[in-house]
């Protein structure tokens, strides 16, 4: 299903060298030199357009530095008008847009833990009926699509056109190598449901690591991702705010140089040739599904027949050769093994699924929130 929405281009409200749109800045504005002397620097990269910093800042524990406040927001329209840059802070409450209207500020932010909170992303929606500012939204700390989506939503029914979705990753329970796990099927979901939606990458917040942050851009730009979000820092080793993550403005133009970017399509020949391979996989696509289908009719089967004979639903030993087998299936023909595991145990969920419904049992996938 695709969802109503009425969104600007970032074409028509950003000049055509600002795409893909880079922006950099601090995680947080600490003092009136690193704000200004940070802008100065990245002002110099042609491909950075907008500054980025925040002013207030969500901490988890209250004895942290929470953020200069309204005297950041002059140090910004500073940076404005020495540098030509726009502007934009991360808001998370009605008072924090009525002083960064008030400052002048070009874009808004509402941050990811701002967007887990439907109260707080409707306060703020009310707030800006009428106001027309670009808002930037950052997917919410936890894996859910619709929360993000349910943000956009209630800011684009206030009126609010100028909207772009910031991919910062994901809260993950297991350890990994990001500070928030990627998980790109979830931005390219919110793509596929909200089309003309412009979806920029956050890789600082991913990543939690100056290393990594590369690849997680070239990946995002290769996915065709709209622009980055990358924070810069003066001097990041003494950042009061995830200096971990931060480069500086030099790094910064480096990551920039090293990013190929890509065309969303090439020639003829080639988007025939394209077209050609897309409907190879549309055919096999359909085999998949037909295959799908006869596979949980047969399970359906099996349910019943279990049903009548009063016997338990899973059987782990069945399910334990099951992945045995077909892993080592996989493996003859190349396909990656986390990959076949999870798709197994995706199938295995469904068929689970079907058999206790058969048995009727209640459906624990029903509560969507
Ligand atoms: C930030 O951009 O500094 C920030 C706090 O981000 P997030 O809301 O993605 O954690
Ligand atoms: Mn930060």
């Amino acid at each position: 299903m695709q969802n109503q929405f009425d969104i600007l281009p970032i074409s028509q409200w950003l000049p055509a060298s600002a795409i893909p749109l880079v922006i950099s800045g601090p995680c947080s504005a600490e003092n009136h030199g690193q704000v200004l002397s940070t802008a100065r620097q990245l002002a110099r990269i042609p491909q950075v357009k907008v500054f980025r910093s925040g002013i207030w800042k969500p901490r988890t524990r209250p004895s942290r530095f929470e953020g200069v406040g309204i005297e950041g927001l002059k140090w910004l329209r500073e940076v404005k008008a020495e540098t030509g840059l726009l502007t934009t802070v991360e808001v998370a409450k009605a008072s924090h847009i009525e002083d960064a209207l008030k400052y002048g500020i070009d874009i808004l932010w509402i941050g990811a833990r701002t967007v887990v909170n439907p109260f707080s992303v409707q306060e703020l929606a009310e707030v800006l009926k009428g106001v027309d500012i670009p808002v930037m939204v950052k997917n919410p700390l936890n894996p859910d699509v619709k929360l993000w989506l349910g943000a956009l939503e209630r800011l684009n029914s206030s009126g609010i056109s100028k909207l772009i979705a910031v991919h910062r990753g994901f809260y993950y329970y297991k350890h990994s190598i990001y500070r928030n796990q990627p998980m790109w099927e979830i931005p390219i979901d919110l793509q596929r449901q909200v089309p003309g939606l412009p979806i920029i990458c956050d890789p600082s917040h991913i990543c939690g690591r100056r290393d990594l942050i590369q690849g997680v851009s070239q990946k995002a730009l290769d996915l065709g991702m709209a622009g980055l979000m990358i924070e810069s820092h003066i001097d990041p080793d003494v950042a009061l705010t995830d200096a971990e993550q931060q480069v500086t403005p030099d790094v910064l133009a480096g990551i920039i140089s090293n990013l190929i970017v890509r065309m969303p399509s090439g020639d003829k020949e080639f988007e025939t040739h394209l077209e050609q391979l897309r409907r190879e996989i549309d055919k096999m696509d359909a085999e998949l599904i037909d295959i799908l289908s006869r596979r949980m009719k047969i399970v359906e089967e099996i349910g019943q027949y279990k049903r009548h004979n009063n016997i338990t639903i899973l059987q782990i030993r069945r399910w334990s050769e099951i992945i045995h087998d077909r892993l080592n299936l996989g493996d003859k023909v190349g396909l990656h093994k986390d990959f076949l595991l999870r798709l197994l145990q995706l199938v295995h969920k469904e068929s689970i699924r079907k058999q206790e419904e058969i048995m009727g049992l209640p459906d624990e996938e029903e509560n969507e929130g």
